[in-house]
């Protein structure tokens, strides 16, 4: 499986790092090792000094699609969930400096924590879904997914023209404003609406 992640579909988020806003979706790529599964511990990485949180929502892909057009999209996944997207900001800033790629920044092991999925059935409209992410007990960020700049099914149907989609891909739909550092010590949970999707500490 992969996992694919949109950076910069938050108009908020994008001017926080000082980042135009896209014209099209903006992704990269973490692999298979870079799951952080059923709420274990982050232990903080060595080769970093600012591992910042990134609170997303999850789509997971159900079916195998490629070049799926935008009206069927919504046929390709049945389940939202909550992730982060763990980013060693020192070196994805030196990335950037160099023009060099992000995954070193982007896709180490353990760097998209995956929490709970709901189905598509606890929804009633996926353009109206709140999230937010504490930090030892105080919100840090909040997103709602109507303030997103390419929704699920136009994020479907752009990165079907690149990749072949299978049954078990997520998508991790990029984070809104307020992201930071964590320490060890720290205490992670993850919301959508009132239902807790995720709870670890960094160690
Ligand atoms: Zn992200």
């Amino acid at each position: 499986m992969k996992i694919i992640c949109i950076g910069r579909n938050y108009i908020d988020h994008a001017k926080e790092l000082n980042n135009p806003v896209p014209a099209e979706p903006v992704f990269f790529l973490k692999p298979e090792s870079s799951q952080l599964l059923n709420n274990r511990p982050f232990f903080y990485p060595d080769f970093s000094k600012e591992i910042h949180y990134e609170v997303e929502l999850i789509v997971k892909i159900s079916k195998l699609g490629k070049s799926i057009q935008k009206k069927f999209s919504h046929l390709y996944y049945q389940e939202i969930g909550l992730g982060v997207d763990f980013t060693a900001r020192d070196l994805q800033d030196n990335c950037k400096k160099k023009g060099l790629p992000w995954e070193i920044a982007k896709a180490f092991d353990y760097s998209a924590v995956v929490g709970k999925f709901l189905p598509l059935s606890h929804f009633t409209d996926l353009k109206n879904i709140s999230f937010s992410l504490r930090k030892n007990g105080e919100i840090v960020q909040t997103g709602h997914s109507a303030d997103m700049i390419f929704d699920i099914d136009t994020l479907i149907e752009y990165l079907s023209r690149f990749f072949t989609l299978k049954t078990g891909d997520m998508i991790y739909t990029g984070t809104p404003a307020g992201v930071g550092p964590v320490a060890i010590g720290d205490h992670l949970e993850g919301f959508i609406g009132d239902e807790k999707m995720f709870s670890f500490y960094i160690r």
